[in-house]
């Protein structure tokens, strides 16, 4: 029922500032059971967004919603993401400013679909021409693309994002989307060799045994069966109900066309894909001499076809390592584990680097050529905080980046907004908040971070090892408050640490990491003559892929932990010089059904999102605030002495206006150089009177 919403919303507080009782966590949740019971799962704390996953499909994203949602004030209808996207949108028109909208919450509370609405929300409300068209279809057919290489079917969420994504979406002048720019952030390549069970790899692979035309399968060497496949058996789950594969084939190969491939380019991409399968059917034994022989020919075959590549030197480089000693190359073989790990690190390498080069080629075809300025809306959707049985370095990137993203929150919000009331001399009883900036510095400090002494122990071939690295974690961090061995622990925490562990306690609670792969991962190493091979293939992404000057050994590559560290600096950069707007989504059970709603199970979201501070923070603050100057020049017409011009100190001017309207003494206050205004109605009746 379309305004179906709007006729609802009558439970709870559509904003948590307005909870009459104390703000208590149990108000909190009631307010938010309520609400969701309803199918209400938007609810406001002042102008962040929280939203609860209803896991079905509910009635209020029609185009007819979008319409209504357009243009309007912020607080004048009903919760809704389409509010959210508005709102940072006339801003920037107003404005001319940028901005970004920061969707955050765990595996499954649903960020990517959050940021899929607002993007469609400005592609059918924003003004658009017939040239434009091309630049919406492409911006609303890149998230297709990018599910099928970057999302797969997990325990937690069945089209789980195994990568980090900021967009931007670009505006010229007049509010028209232009163009766009993403970035990626640290996909999940070990998913490529190894899926636990219950889990797949990545959509694209099944989709395109599904769905692949005869003629493409015959050509890659593929048959259609996914249990012919060692890299997608292992979670032994290759059809899910849930999962359309054949419907997302055909958006993603009709998204191929809309974005610019060229019939090249996507039969080098298939190649690719292929070639991972191939790779992961590679079979080995060992010879007489404890050597690695590869026993099956026909994937090697398929390989070497497919990318271009020599087949005696791919054979020999899927079995030997090369080593330089004294200037002088020495081919050593491996052994039958080490074979395997070279095979597996080709096929991550593989995946992993066509899957940025799939980006670069999304961006090319995103990018807006013409130099005038523009404006942007970025949206952040990031995986959120992760915590399993067992928790490795890729859980210690994760989490690093949302204690990051945390303390992006506590800048902009709680800690600038009390800021601003001390320097604007407004009366202010601080609030109390655990500012996570102790445990950034903790992983990522320069000589003294975790991911410092992680990079020297790379540094040591042959002779560190994940032990030794916790060895040192222990001697250069041992004393810091938020990090825990076995070792360090006391009797009766010792138990449940492994020897193998560390403990950090992050702002949203202890997450045990198991040393065990750290360094490998860190170092993300290929052997030297698997690159030499795939820089000479005749694959043009593969040869994009692996450049020549990776073989010069002069050049130290950065490590994992290291590059990730740095984008996520330039990430915050970028952020911080944009305008905010917060979406924090909650899962509300682990089961994936619709109407359940886990009180335990929420009630630690709640606690670990912060919304608890962020709501004591904005019932003792001020909704609104401006500069005296902008906010008279904007009312002046309202009261006949400010009208046409005030001559004194805007200040006194901005009083006196203030006065004629109306304004009760609880509804505002006077600062130094703003004006602060504490609920929004009454900003709206003065938008209301000023435009009647
Ligand atoms: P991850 O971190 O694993 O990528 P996520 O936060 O991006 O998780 P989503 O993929 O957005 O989670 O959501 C998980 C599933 O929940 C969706 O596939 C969809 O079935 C359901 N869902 C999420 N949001 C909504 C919504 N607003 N309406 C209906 N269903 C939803
Ligand atoms: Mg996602």
């Amino acid at each position: 029922m379309e305004g179906a919403l709007i006729a609802r919303d009558r439970v709870g507080v559509q904003d948590f500032v307005l909870l009459d009782s104390h703000t208590s966590e149990a108000a909190f949740l009631d307010n938010l059971r309520k609400r969701y019971r309803e199918n209400l799962i938007y609810t406001y704390i002042g102008t962040l967004l929280v939203s609860v996953n209803p896991y079905k499909e509910l009635d209020f994203y029609s185009v007819k919603q979008m319409e209504i949602y357009q243009g309007v004030n912020f607080f004048e209808l009903p919760p809704h993401i389409y509010a959210i996207a508005d709102n940072a949108y006339r801003v920037m028109c107003a404005e001319y400013n940028n901005h970004f909208i920061l969707i955050s919450g765990e595996s499954g509370a649903g960020k990517t679909e959050a940021s899929k609405k607002i993007l469609q929300y400005f592609a059918v409300t924003c003004p658009t021409t017939e040239q434009l068209q091309i630049v919406r279809d492409r911006l609303l057919l890149s998230n297709p693309v990018l599910e099928a290489f970057g999302n797969a079917k997990t325990l937690r969420n069945d089209n789980s994002s195994r990568f980090g994504k900021y967009m931007d979406i670009q505006f010229d002048f007049k509010g028209a989307p232009v163009g766009g720019h993403i970035l990626s952030y640290l996909i999940e390549k070990s998913r490529v060799v190894h899926q636990n069970n219950g889990e797949r790899n990545f959509h694209i692979f099944y989709q395109m045994l599904e769905c692949g035309e005869d003629d493409l399968l015959r050509w890659l060497g593929l048959e259609r069966n996914p249990q012919k496949y060692m890299y997608l058996i292992q979670g032994r789950c290759a059809k899910v109900s849930s999962i359309n594969d054949k419907s997302d084939w055909k958006t993603v190969r009709k998204a191929f066309s809309v974005i610019d491939f060229t019939e090249t380019d996507i039969e080098h991409l298939f190649g690719v894909i292929a070639s991972v399968l191939h790779l992961g059917n590679i079979q080995y034994e060992e010879d007489s001499n404890g050597h690695a022989i590869i026993t099956n020919g026909s994937q090697i075959k398929w390989i070497s076809k497919l990318l271009g590549v020599h087949l005696s030197i791919l054979q020999e480089a899927l079995t030997h390592r090369k080593i330089e000693a004294r200037s002088e190359e020495v081919l050593s073989p491996l052994n039958i584990d080490l074979a395997f790990c070279a095979r597996d690190a080709a096929a991550k390498a593989i995946y992993g680097r066509t899957f940025t080069w799939l980006v670069n080629k999304i961006n090319g075809s995103l990018a807006n050529k013409d130099l005038t300025r523009k404006t942007v809306i970025g949206l952040l959707d990031i995986y959120g905080f992760e915590v399993f049985d067992t928790n490795s370095f890729e859980q210690f990137c994760i989490n690093y980046c949302n204690e990051k993203l945390q303390q992006l929150l506590i800048e902009m919000t709680l800690k600038a907004e009390q800021e601003e009331y001390e320097m604007e001399g407004i009366e202010w009883e601080p609030i109390p908040y655990f500012n996570n900036k102790i445990i950034c510095d903790l992983v990522e400090e320069k000589h003294k971070g975790i991911i410092s002494i992680l990079d020297e122990e790379c540094l040591r071939p042959g002779e560190a090892t994940d032990l030794s690295f916790l060895e040192k974690l222990e001697e250069k961090v041992g004393d810091h408050a938020h990090f825990l061995t076995r070792k360090l622990a006391d009797q009766k925490t010792r138990k449940s640490i492994d020897w193998v562990d560390f403990r950090l306690l992050h702002y949203a609670g202890e997450v045990t990491y198991c040393v065990v792969g750290f360094l490998e991962k860190n170092n993300d190493l290929l052997y030297r003559n698997l690159k030499e091979v795939l820089c000479k293939s005749k694959n043009a992404i593969i040869k994009e892929c692996f450049l020549p000057s990776e073989l010069d050994n002069r050049r130290r590559p950065e490590t994992v932990a290291t590059q990730f560290k740095n984008s996520l600096a330039s990430l915050i950069e970028i952020l911080m010089s944009k305008e905010p707007s917060y979406i924090r989504c909650i899962k509300p059970n682990e089961g994936k059904e619709p109407g359940k709603f886990d009180d335990v199970l929420i009630r630690h979201q709640v606690k670990y999102l912060g919304l608890m501070e962020h709501l004591r923070v904005r019932r003792a603050g001020f909704a609104y605030r401006r500069k005296y100057e902008l906010f008279l020049q904007r009312y002046k017409s309202l009261c006949p002495a400010t009208w046409p011009h005030w001559h004194g100190p805007a200040a006194d001017g901005v009083e006196r206006l203030i006065k004629h309207i109306g304004y009760k003494p609880e509804e505002y206050k006077l600062g130094r150089t703003k004006i602060f205004i504490r609920f929004p109605r009454t900003l709206f009746a003065t938008e209301d009177a000023f435009e009647y």
